[in-house]
């Protein structure tokens, strides 16, 4: 890999001299903080502690990265992943931003060089991963360096509570006691507030600023799907993203290989990811998608923490997660540079019932195994609901949204209601003649009067309810069971087979003491689905003709550019940048510096290539 130039002059001659905001213009080439980042760096300026609880692509991390270079000293980052650390240290330098990594994949020669970097002062950013940090080797090296803050990234690997847990975390609490005086950081997009706590206690950070922002992520468009003919359905969502990267998510390793194999025979190129393949191969996956401008990525979750790709354009679900919480983090690596992205999900009753034993046959205590079933519930609540799924959303995390977000597939094409109230005692009726004993599939066999080995061997043929639902379609009998156990009528038995049963609620309901509406499912195939609307993120955030010409022209020269460089192409700009330049079209290097993303390193660096392919296409 060519080295990138790498500065030892500072940039920041006179450290402590210059405001945030001009060290953000000049260095990073932005007008403005966004949000609550200038609140979080004054604060952090002032020698506070901060717990900075902000979604992704809300900008984290210029929150430590601004207050590191501003004051005096050395900053330190914790960051759990090798590769994420290398983007950010590359991003960094092409800013002109001495940083450097320190983890296990560094030769001799390579520690030498930071630690001699480290002793003359000639760094200003470092990143450590968490189990190096708090060695005895670690504090000989920092030695008598003085250190501008600790800014601890990814903080909810300290909890047990969320998906991505490292125990190496637990021990940064002694942060606190070896470093007195130095300010620290806790940064994370997980919102629950037991992480947070979690995160405030182990940490040591019970006196720290506490900073949050609204959730809600307005550019990434939701739609959820009943799961039909779940190939075709994906090929449908992704056709209306071509030029663009994304990540399909899969349940289990063999779907993984066989859904990427055949992306492929359809023309869409894929790669897979699980933590099944060989390690090489693995990485080799990893770095085509970081690199690559038009890549599917097939992928279970193994990939997806600290994947800081900011034009990640879409997510797709072919299986349902297992909580609102894995949902909401796995559809938020879509669209951190902040431009429209789609995610869509196919998910059916098979999906809760896989969930549902996996939860069983886990190893949580019988508490958590509770709040898990709890959690999977709510997001069946949210596959089912008949108002706007951001708001659904949103209020699962405590956040109230007036909903009618236009950017859903709900809210798009809004969904009927109908009075179900009959179906659904004829539905349950059908449970708790049959005994509670079997799943949806023999159910609706039983509604319908279809004379199946089952229903005769069983003797369901001869009960008042066998064929009591021949008035609606198998289909709309399958989606009434789900909305069932979304409502919490009725459960699943995982003991069983995935056999339902009855909940105490359905009472009320048999007496007709409770009405029950149901939504009315939308045909699968045809025009009604978000994706295929024209809202649909594929339309280059807004390019059209010339400019989107030229937009593609300047990714062609940010390709190559990468190429040389060996960064992935967003280190060079992001694309929201390329999107200002194709529009505003700057002629010269004084009205590129007017551009967002562009500060004077970048400008030395690569404008001139961008120019000429800007003045060629303005002529
Ligand atoms: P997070 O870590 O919160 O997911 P990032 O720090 O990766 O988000 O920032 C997301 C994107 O937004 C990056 O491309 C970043 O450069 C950009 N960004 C952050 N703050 C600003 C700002 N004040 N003005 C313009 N762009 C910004
Ligand atoms: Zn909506």
């Amino acid at each position: 890999m060519p080295q990138s130039h790498s500065p030892t002059k500072s940039l920041f001659a006179e450290s402590g001299s210059e405001t945030p905001l001009s060290l953000l213009k000049r260095v990073y080439g932005y007008a403005s903080f966004r949000g609550r980042q200038e609140e979080v760096v004054d604060h952090v300026m002032a020698g506070g502690d901060a717990v900075v609880l902000f979604p992704t692509g809300a900008g984290k991390s210029l929150c430590f990265q601004v207050p590191a270079l501003c004051r005096n000293g050395l900053g330190i980052v914790v960051s759990p992943l090798i590769a994420l650390m290398r983007d950010q240290v590359e991003a960094l330098k092409q800013l002109g931003v001495r940083a450097a990594a320190l983890n296990s994949s560094l030769s001799r020669e390579e520690f030498m060089d930071v630690r001699s970097a480290v002793h003359s002062g000639e760094l200003d950013l470092l990143y450590v991963t968490p189990e190096r940090i708090v060695t005895p080797g670690f504090k000989d090296l920092v030695g008598r360096t003085k250190i501008a803050l600790f800014a601890i990234d990814e903080a909810h690997c300290v909890s047990q509570w969320g998906h991505d847990f490292r125990p190496e975390y637990r021990e940064l609490g002694r942060l606190a006691e070896e470093y007195p005086g130095v300010p620290r950081m806790a940064l994370t997009a997980t919102a629950d507030p037991h992480t947070r706590d979690d995160i405030i206690e182990r940490l040591q950070l019970q006196s720290a600023g506490v900073f949050t922002t609204s959730f809600d992520r307005p550019n990434i468009g939701y739609e959820i799907v009943e799961r039909d003919q779940p190939k075709q359905q994906l090929l449908r969502f992704l056709s209306h993203h071509k030029g663009s990267s994304g990540i399909v998510y899969c349940l289990s390793r063999a779907k993984v290989d066989e859904t990427a194999e055949w992306l492929n025979t359809q023309g869409i190129r894929a790669l897979g990811y699980h933590a099944g393949m060989e390690r090489e191969m693995r990485d080799r996956h990893q770095d085509a998608f970081l690199k690559e401008e038009e890549l599917c990525l097939v992928a279970t979750v193994a990939f997806g923490m600290g994947i800081d790709k900011p034009n990640v354009r879409y997510v797709a679900h072919l299986d349902l997660p297992g909580s609102v919480e894995a949902y909401y983090q796995e559809t938020g690596r879509a669209g951190r540079d902040g431009l429209p992205s789609d995610v869509w999900m196919a998910y059916g009753m098979a999906d809760v019932i896989q969930r549902g034993r996996m939860i069983d046959e886990g190893n949580s205590s019988p508490e958590i195994k509770r709040v898990e079933r709890a959690k999977l519930n709510a997001l069946l609540g949210i596959c089912e609901t008949a108002g706007c799924r951001r708001q659904a959303i949103l209020k699962h995390f405590g956040e109230a949204h007036g909903g009618n977000c236009g950017n859903c597939d709900t809210c798009l094409k809004p969904v009927e209601t109908w009075d179900g109230t009959d179906a659904a005692i004829k539905a349950m009726a059908a449970i708790y003649r049959t005994g509670e004993r079997f799943g949806t599939g023999h159910l609706v066999d039983v509604l319908l009067g279809n004379e199946t080995d089952k229903t005769t061997r069983f003797g369901h043929v001869d009960m008042p309810v066998f064929g009591a639902g021949k008035d609606l379609p198998a289909k709309t009998w399958q989606s009434v069971y789900r909305q069932l156990l979304a409502a919490g009528l009725i459960s699943v038995d995982h003991g069983a087979y995935g056999a339902l049963k009855l909940e105490p609620e359905s009472r009320a309901v048999f007496k007709k003491e409770r009405e029950v509406r149901f939504r009315k499912d939308r045909p699968t195939t045809g025009k009604a689905s978000r994706s295929s609307s024209a809202s649909s993120a594929n339309a280059k955030s807004g390019l059209e003709g010339a400019d989107l010409e030229l937009f593609q022209a300047l990714r062609a020269v940010r390709m190559d550019i990468s190429k040389d460089l060996g960064v992935p192409p967003y280190v060079v700009f992001p694309d929201t940048t390329l999107v200002a330049l194709a529009t505003e079209r700057p002629s010269d290097e004084d009205e590129m510096l007017d551009i967002s993303g562009v500060g004077p390193s970048k400008l030395e660096r690569f404008g001139d290539a961008f120019l000429e392919v800007i003045n060629a296409h303005s002529r």
